[in-house]
C-alpha cells in the first residue's frame, strides 16, 4: 500500500520529469539539464522523512534511468548520503553503474559518487580500488578522484601512498598548484618522520624532515621535530637554536608547543640562566601570555614569590590578559589574609572559570575548539590550522 505522501512525491516527481521533457523537446534537445525544481525536492524530503525502505525502493524504480533522469538519481544519491543513509546511496549509485547506455563521463561520475559513499561508510579498501580505477583514466573526474584518494590514504595513515597522490595532484615544480600542496606534503613527510623517530631510526627521520622542509620552507611542525630530534640524539645546542629560531621567527603563536622542549633541554644542560635570558628577550619583543607565564615560573623558582608577583603585575598592566590576571590573583592570595583574602578568593573563582573556558586550541579555518593539539583539524581536516588561543582581556 503506497501511502499518501509517497503518492504526492511521485506525482510531483513524475510531472516535473514530464514538464522537463516537454521543455527539453522544445529547446531542441540542448545538452545541459535544468534542475528538477524546488517542489520535487520538497516532495522528496517528505518522502525521506516519512517513509520506509520499501517506499524508497518504489521511488527509485519509478524513475527509470536514462540521460534525462541521471541527474535526478545522482541528486537523490547525494541527498541520501548527506542524511547519513549511505547504504541507500550506495544502492542508487551501483544501480546507475549497472545500467547500459550511460556515457563514459556519466559512468565516471557515478563511480566517483560511489567511492564517496564508501569513504563515508568507512569502507576504505573498496573506495581505494574504485578510485585507483577512476584516476588511471583521463577524464573530468581524474582530479576529483585524486583528491578523494588522498583522503582515503590520509584516513588509512598510508603516508607514502598519499605522497604519491600528492605528487600527481601538485604536478611539476612549475605548475600552478605546486605551492598550494606544499604544506600538505610537508605534513605527510612529518608523519613518516614521527614513525621513524618512534622506531629509533633517526637517519630516516632526518631524511623525511629535510624533505618536509623542502616542501614547506620554515614549516613549523618539521622544524619542531628536527629541533627535538637534535636534542634527543645529543646535539642540544643545535636543537636549541632551531627551537629558539621558531619563537623569534613567525611561529610565536605555537609557544605552548615549543616551551616544554626548550625548558627540558636547558634543564638537562643545567643552563637555566640562559633560558631565563632568552625568555626575557622574547617577552620584550611580544606580549605573548604563554611566554609571560613561563618566565614568571622561572622567576618564582630563582627569586621567590614577591619577585614573580611583581613581574606578573607589571606584565598584566602592560598587556592585559586573562591568564596573567588569573596568575596574579594566585600570588595575591598568598600575600593576604582575612576578609581581603576572601574577596580575592571569590574573584579568583570567577576569573578562573572565564580563563579556563577560554584556554583552548582553535582551528583558524573552521573555528573548531578543543583541549588538545592536533596537526590535522578533526573537523575540517585542514593541516596545521590549530593553535592555542588564550583569553586576552583585550580580546
Ligand atoms: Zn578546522
Amino acid at each position: 500500500v503506497i501511502d499518501w505522501w509517497l503518492y504526492v512525491a511521485l506525482v510531483v516527481a513524475l510531472s516535473a520529469g514530464f514538464f522537463l521533457g516537454l521543455k527539453q523537446a522544445s529547446a531542441n534537445q540542448k545538452k545541459s539539464l535544468e534542475p528538477v525544481g524546488e517542489y520535487y525536492f520538497k516532495g522528496l524530503n517528505y518522502l525521506l522523512n516519512e517513509e520506509s525502505d520499501a517506499a524508497i525502493e518504489t521511488f527509485i524504480r519509478a524513475l527509470e534511468v536514462n540521460s534525462e533522469t541521471l541527474e535526478t538519481h545522482l541528486a537523490l544519491g547525494k541527498l541520501l548520503r548527506n542524511r547519513g543513509e549511505v547504504d541507500r546511496a550506495i544502492r542508487i549509485h551501483q544501480n546507475l553503474l549497472a545500467r547500459p547506455g550511460i556515457t563514459l563521463d556519466q559512468a565516471q561520475q557515478a563511480q566517483y559518487e560511489l567511492a564517496t559513499d564508501f569513504v563515508k561508510s568507512g569502507l576504505l579498501d573498496r573506495a581505494e580500488s574504485l578510485l585507483l580505477e577512476l584516476v588511471a583514466k583521463d577524464g573530468n573526474y581524474k582530479v576529483l578522484g585524486l583528491g578523494r584518494l588522498l583522503e582515503v590514504y590520509r584516513d588509512e595513515k598510508e603516508w607514502q601512498k598519499g605522497l604519491g597522490v600528492l605528487q600527481l595532484l601538485s604536478g611539476s615544480r612549475l605548475s600552478r598548484s605546486y605551492d598550494e600542496w606544499g604544506p600538505t606534503k610537508s605534513h605527510f613527510c612529518c608523519e613518516l618522520a614521527e614513525l621513524a623517530i618512534f622506531s629509533q631510526d633517526h637517519k630516516t627521520a632526518r631524511q623525511w624532515l629535510r624533505k618536509a622542509l623542502v616542501y614547506e620552507r620554515d614549516g613549523f611542525r618539521a622544524s619542531l621535530l628536527l629541533g627535538r630530534l637534535e636534542i634527543s640524539v645529543g646535539n642540544p645546542n643545535k636543537g636549541l637554536s632551531i627551537l629558539e629560531g621558531l619563537l623569534v621567527g613567525r611561529h610565536l603563536k605555537y609557544a605552548s608547543e615549543i616551551l616544554p622542549h626548550l625548558s627540558g633541554a636547558y634543564e638537562s644542560l643545567g643552563k637555566i640562566e640562559r633560558y631565563r635570558a632568552f625568555l626575557c628577550r622574547i617577552s620584550e619583543l611580544s606580549n605573548n601570555p604563554v611566554i609571560m607565564i613561563a618566565l614568571s615560573e622561572l622567576i618564582l623558582r630563582q627569586s621567590g614569590d614577591r619577585a614573580a608577583a611583581e613581574f606578573v603585575a607589571k606584565s598584566v598592566i602592560d598587556a592585559p590578559s586573562g591568564i596573567g590576571l588569573n596568575r596574579l590573583l594566585d600570588y595575591y592570595l598568598l600575600f593576604t589574609e582575612g576578609k581581603t583574602n576572601d574577596y580575592l578568593s571569590s574573584l579568583k573563582q570567577v576569573i578562573g572559570v572565564v580563563v579556563d573556558d577560554d584556554m583552548h586550541y582553535q582551528c583558524d579555518h573552521c573555528g573548531f575548539r578543543g583541549r588538545e593539539m592536533h596537526w590535522l583539524c578533526p573537523s575540517c581536516k585542514t593541516w596545521g590550522s590549530l593553535h592555542l588561543k588564550h583569553a586576552g582581556i583585550e580580546g
